[in-house]
């Protein structure tokens, strides 16, 4: 089965004008890829597209909420995602990128698979600190374990012969 079917354009059918599409991505489709950092997934993208003679225009709103690890206590929270982003594909003789943001697609092609770029504008929409939005909203008993081992590890090298030797050499 393909599990990709449902993120697929078939284009060619599609008059020119501006065409609408909504996708649902759910745990299964995250955990089809193997880097993922996302779980929890309950994320909606609405895509505007405009057909054009010449290119495709895909305008998408990735919206919703995941979960993800927080970065203070190390237990699973919700973020938000809101992000917007913008594929061009132009039609050309081979299909390509010319650079990062244009693909070019040649006249064999009649489906856009939109799977790779979805998985990926969710994650830029992540934000690149997660954390609980307070100290008192993270897991206190989490953070005191947390705590407990970090001066465990002071205590530890406070000992520690090796670093006794190198003061010595001061
Ligand atoms: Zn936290």
């Amino acid at each position: 089965m393909d599990i990709y079917k449902a993120y697929k354009i078939p284009f060619i059918g599609l008059k020119v004008g501006q065409h609408e599409f909504e996708f649902e991505l759910g745990d299964k489709f995250f955990e089809s890829f193997e880097h993922s950092e996302i779980s929890g997934s309950e994320i909606n993208v609405d895509v505007v597209m405009d057909k054009q003679s010449t290119m495709m225009v895909l305008d998408f709103e990735v919206y919703g909420s995941v979960e993800t690890i927080c970065d203070r206590c190390g237990t699973p929270m919700r973020v938000d995602i809101d992000h917007e982003d913008r594929l061009i594909i132009k039609y050309g003789d081979q299909t390509g990128s010319s650079d990062d943001e244009i693909l070019v697609f040649g006249p064999s092609e009649h489906m856009i698979e939109l799977q790779q770029f979805l998985y990926e504008y969710t994650h830029l929409g992540l934000p690149s600190r997660r954390v609980h939005e307070t100290e008192e909203e993270c897991d206190q008993d989490a953070m005191n374990l947390l705590n407990k081992l970090r001066e465990e590890k002071d205590e530890d090298e406070d000992i520690d012969p090796r670093w006794e030797g190198l003061k010595g050499l001061k």
